[in-house]
């Protein structure tokens, strides 16, 4: 048994029973991968009381990638136990304990996996030593367990092995205590591993099974009535966050009140989450998501020249099914009257014909109050040219035009999950999302035979900033438009 690194005198912000951790496995995705070696560091009340580790014969020959990474290689478990011939010894040293891991998700994922093979139903607190360093160091870039090692110089005796890990994620929490004192570890530990209070009429088990995943979250309250729609990157930390009252405000409280069952749906990644979102929003119209759900008052201001030559803006619905944002929109708006007003502004600041903009009735031939007040160049006399007046209103309303669909077709964005075990492929035509597929055959068939779908403005807000931010995730899928022109 290994010297602990600190006397029982220290304080330590590991008070109770703890197992660190750590897996090394044939891949990242749980369903479909095996652990090849597993340690546990066993810490009770900061000290470490056992240290055991095992290499597990995952069935399968291991990844050349796998090999590289770890120096696991077939012939060194030649002779090491299936999982079932461990799984009563690991069992025993993670009973009554948490369990810590860097990057936790990862192996309480395949724990459970590996368990449920063994018809055992695995569950344990858990504690993520990523999650921590980004509580502890907010500022600082790169909490993965290299970056942790070289920032705080950890002891290493084997880096991508299991046992070496796990001791390097006590290491850092060591270190961390160290560095910011007992009391503010302990803190940060308190608040991931503390479970909010439950609202009363929530049953006990209400927050089992919520994932460290991207998706979206349904609170429902009585009669089922939904209450409530939201997403996350982490669902668990997420809706413990709301029932622990982090974003406190009254909506929060009375969601909270009224809170009786709790649904989930996981998605790949972030963009995932955002799209089913705001798409539930508007399909189920929860009591208190007023921002995303206003479906139906979406307008744009489509410009298209009169007969003179002069472009003439007219508000128009956005979402009419065989809507195309062509090169000429602007907006997306809310409603009628905040086009008004953004046309008023413009007539405003630009010395732009109100009559022509379509906020005045009448059309002019004659030059009215506004020209002798300076407050237009007479475009109804002709004396300013269709030409230049064009010019200064597709100036004015630029920094709202829709962008064009840069694309030849629809487009498939991806997404791979965090673990990169697998992936997305969100299918968007002209700023449309149509829907979401797990291949990128799936994603051809989609498009190929495409939902009707009309423009949402919520939806292109976010993919327009999305495909700016990750240019790489766009794949255009080789089809002419679905929409019509
Ligand atoms: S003078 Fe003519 S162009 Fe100017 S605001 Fe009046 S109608 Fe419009």
């Amino acid at each position: 048994m290994p010297a602990s690194r600190r006397t029982p005198a220290e304080p330590t912000p590991l008070t109770g029973s703890w197992a660190f951790v750590d897996l090394e496995t044939t891949g990242g995705n749980p369903a479909r991968n095996r652990i090849i070696e597993v340690a546990v560091v066993a810490v009770d009340d900061g000290i470490v009381v056992d240290e055991w580790a095992r290499l597990v014969a995952p069935g399968r020959p291991i990844p050349p990638s796998i090999t590289g990474l770890t120096g696991i290689d077939d012939a060194m478990l030649a002779d090491a136990p299936a999982f079932s011939g461990i799984r009563d010894e690991l069992l025993e040293r993670l009973r009554g304990r948490t369990v810590v891991a860097h990057n936790a998700r990862f192996d309480y994922g395949f724990l459970r996996h590996e368990f449920r093979r063994e018809g055992i139903t695995f569950r344990a607190p858990v504690m993520c030593t990523v999650r921590l360093s980004r509580a502890l160091y907010p500022g600082v870039r790169g909490h993965g367990l290299d970056a942790l090692i070289r920032r705080f110089d950890l002891p290493l005796d084997a880096r991508h092995r299991a046992l070496g890990d796990a001791r390097a994620a006590l290491s850092f929490v060591d270190a961390a205590t160290r560095d910011l004192g007992a009391a503010s570890v302990t803190r940060a530990i308190e608040r991931q591993c503390k479970g909010p209070s439950l609202p009363p009429q929530l049953p006990a088990d209400a927050l089992e099974g919520l994932p460290h995943s991207p998706g979206v979250y349904l609170f429902y309250g009585e009669d089922d009535a939904l209450l409530y729609v939201g997403k996350s990157i982490d669902l668990h930390d997420r809706v413990r966050s709301h029932l622990a009252g982090d974003h406190r405000t009254h909506t929060a409280t009375r969601i909270a009140h009224r809170l009786t069952r709790i649904d989930w749906q996981e998605t790949v990644g972030e963009l995932g989450a955002l799209l089913r979102e705001a798409r539930l929003i508007k399909q189920l119209r929860p009591l208190h998501n007023r921002r995303l759900r206003e479906a139906g008052a979406q307008v744009v201001i489509a410009v298209a020249e009169d007969a003179d030559g002069y472009l003439a803006p007219a508000i128009v619905p956005a979402r009419a099914p065989d809507a195309w944002p062509g090169d000429r929109w602007y907006g997306p708006f809310g409603d009628r009257r905040s086009a008004r007003r953004e046309l008023g502004r413009i007539a405003d600041e630009h010395a732009l014909c109100r009559r022509r903009l379509g906020l005045e009735r009448g059309r002019g031939t004659r030059p009215c109050f506004a020209y002798q007040i300076g407050r237009c160049r007479g475009a109804c006399t002709g004396a300013e040219a269709a030409v230049r007046f064009n010019l200064r209103l597709t100036e004015a309303l630029g920094p709202r035009r829709i962008r064009p669909w840069p694309w030849g077709g629809p487009i498939a964005v991806t997404e791979e999950s965090p673990d990169g075990s697998h992936g997305e492929y969100h299918l968007i035509d002209r700023w449309r999302y149509l829907g979401s597929t797990r291949t990128e055959a799936d994603a051809h068939e989609l498009a190929s035979d495409p939902p009707e779908t009309p423009f949402d403005r919520d939806h292109y807000r976010l993919l327009v900033r999305w495909v700016e931010r990750h240019p790489r995730s766009v794949v255009p899928l080789d089809l002419p438009n679905g929409i019509p022109d």
